[in-house]
């Protein structure tokens, strides 16, 4: 306080000397004035920085200023003094070192190292969640008092990174937890053996969390012991003893499994591995349990796995057509899994309950089940079809009954607009062709009814329309024949007729086309009326590029195409042909 009384003197003897000098020069009122307002404003920061001065004197002498101030002073990175002082101050004891045990474990860590932390931010941080309720009212005074170097530092763990130290315990845990193992059967320089059961252990995470969180970081202790909970295996050596008779029995010779041409060899190890005891409940006393020999069912499905796998072939179709077979399909066979398994497992038990024990070298076989599949029979028959004959008519013929004719026909249905197509040919009294598609006729079946009813030929367009030039043979077999089938199934009879879609031919379609009896039908008009170019545009493109015999490609599909076959039909009338 003696500082302060010698600034305040200070201060007033400078007024003082400050007004008598103002006074000598009062002879000039503008000078005078002039002088008053200078004088005023150094009297007034001399002033604010004297309070300063005694603020901060007092501040060092007495904490329980710096606590009022203490949640700014803390959070404010601008007080030099307190962050240059705290990592002293805490340094000691974040650097200390702690020994930590956990079982075998042991190894000196910091408990900086365990995520300790004592900075500005780590304490604001503390101070904002714990608030400045009750009890952390005095421990914030304590905390004041060691911070400006008064005292101990009574700071708890709580001031610490938890994903630290929980990563920590992670790896603790990792090197002191050991699975039990059970008892198990071996087979080693040809006899069975038992391999004894070990106990596991386990770090008791939870609590060794408590521990390392809760320690004080002014604790003396040096030694921090983890718990480890040991665990038991569940089938011990002795449960094994009575069983070993019957495994080395079971591992008397190789067990060789025939199955078809498949041949698979289990060795005593593996016939070794395959049994199994374990605990199941006492019949005659349910608390209890008991343990009994039985055999590992993954490895026994494995086993039958691999041979299945050397035996399965699926039988390939074949198809006919009327009562004759076009392609010859491959027999099937597989492996009847359930029957196999039975036979497997009675193997063993026989093995496991033989009267003698004498080794033999000799391998037993034993034969599993397989069954045969025929090939399932895909039928394109065409016999008794009014449709067979159709596709005749159109054989390059330009004239029908001495008259120029031309064909229509309508591709990608059925769909939208093909009752509008068929009720426009009703109406003009035609009949001409539809090249539907498989997928389609199972969407609109009464469309395709309705197609053949009023006396329209149909043909085959693929079942989803791909282009088939870029597929397997099998893969187009099979959007040939789906699409007959589909056929078959909705209007009780199949097409002669096929058109590739985009007209996309290979080798291979135009072989799968003939193995099935189909008759290829393509165009030589096409006024591309899917792209849309307007109806006019359709029937002109038509009407310009028709000859006699010209089979004409449209769509019933697309609206434009309904809208211009009036156009297109009276057109092709009014130059003298014949459509069909
Ligand atoms: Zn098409």
């Amino acid at each position: 306080m003696n500082n302060f009384r010698h600034i305040i003197n200070t201060l007033t003897a400078a007024t003082h000397r400050t007004l008598a000098w103002v006074q000598q020069i009062e002879h000039s009122t503008s000078v005078r004035r002039s002088f008053i307002i200078t004088g005023a404003t150094l009297c007034v920061l001399i002033a604010a920085q004297a309070s300063l001065l005694i603020v901060n004197h007092a501040r060092h002498q007495y904490p329980i200023v710096g606590l009022r101030l203490e949640h700014q002073r803390i959070s404010d990175t601008q007080n030099q003094e307190l962050s240059h002082r705290l990592p002293k101050i805490a340094a000691p004891y974040l650097d200390r070192q702690i020994t930590i045990k956990a079982g075998s474990y042991q190894q000196h860590v910091s408990p900086r190292q365990l995520g300790a932390r004592l900075d500005e931010q780590s304490l604001t941080q503390y101070i904002t969640t714990q608030g400045h309720e009750g009890g952390l009212l005095e421990q914030i005074i304590a905390q004041d008092r060691a911070l400006i170097g008064q005292d101990d530092l009574p700071l708890d763990f709580s001031v610490m990174d938890t994903g630290v130290a929980s990563a920590y315990l992670a790896k603790i845990s990792q090197t002191v937890s050991q699975k039990p193992s059970d008892a198990h059967f071996a087979y080693q320089n040809n006899s069975v053996t038992i391999v004894p059961d070990t106990s596991g252990t386990e770090l008791s995470s939870d609590e060794a969390f408590t521990l390392l969180t809760h320690a004080n970081l002014t604790d003396k202790t040096t030694v921090l012991t983890l718990p480890v909970a040991t665990k038991s295996a569940t089938i011990h050596t002795a449960d094994l003893r009575a069983f070993k008779p019957a495994v080395e029995r079971l591992a008397t010779a190789p067990l060789t499994i025939n199955a078809e041409s498949a041949q698979v060899t289990l060795s005593p190890q593996q016939l070794v591995d395959m049994a199994q005891v374990k605990l199941s409940a006492d019949p005659t006393h349910p608390t209890n349990t008991v343990p009994t020999l039985t055999f590992d069912e993954t490895k026994i499905n494995s086993t039958l796995d691999q041979v299945a796998a050397q035996v399965n072939i699926g039988g390939q179709p074949r198809y006919i057509r009327g009562r004759t077979v076009l392609s010859s399909g491959q027999q099937g066979v597989s492996l009847s899994g359930s029957e196999s398994k039975v036979a497997l497992v009675t193997e063993l038990l026989r093995r496991e309950h033989a009267k003698t024990a004498s080794p033999s070298s000799q391998p037993t076989t034993l034969a599993l089940p397989v069954q045969h599949i025929d090939p399932p029979t895909v039928d394109v028959r065409d016999a008794n079809n009014p449709l067979n004959n159709y596709a005749g008519q159109y054989s390059g013929a330009t004239q029908v009954s001495g008259q120029n004719v031309v064909y229509l026909t309508f591709d990608d249905g059925p769909g939208g607009a093909t009752e509008q197509t068929l009720d426009i040919l009703k109406r003009y009294g035609l009949h001409s062709t539809f090249f539907l598609v498989g997928r389609n006729i199972v969407s609109y079946p009464n469309t395709v009814k309705r197609i053949v009813a009023e006396g329209h030929a149909i043909g085959n367009h693929s079942y989803t329309h791909s282009d088939l030039s870029r597929m397997s043979a099998p893969k187009v077999l099979d959007e040939l024949t789906h699409t007959q089938a589909v056929f078959q199934s909705t209007i009780g009879q199949v097409p002669t007729l096929f058109r590739p879609p985009y007209g996309a031919m290979s080798p291979i379609v135009i072989n799968t086309t003939n193995q099935l009896g189909l008759h290829l039908m393509m165009w030589n008009v096409d006024p591309r009326d899917w792209s849309k170019p307007g109806s006019k545009v359709i029937a002109d493109r038509v009407l310009s590029a028709v000859k006699p015999g010209s089979i004409i490609l449209l769509h019933s599909i697309h609206q434009q195409t309904v809208d211009a076959l009036p156009s297109i039909i009276e057109g092709l009338r009014a130059r003298g042909y014949v459509i069909r």
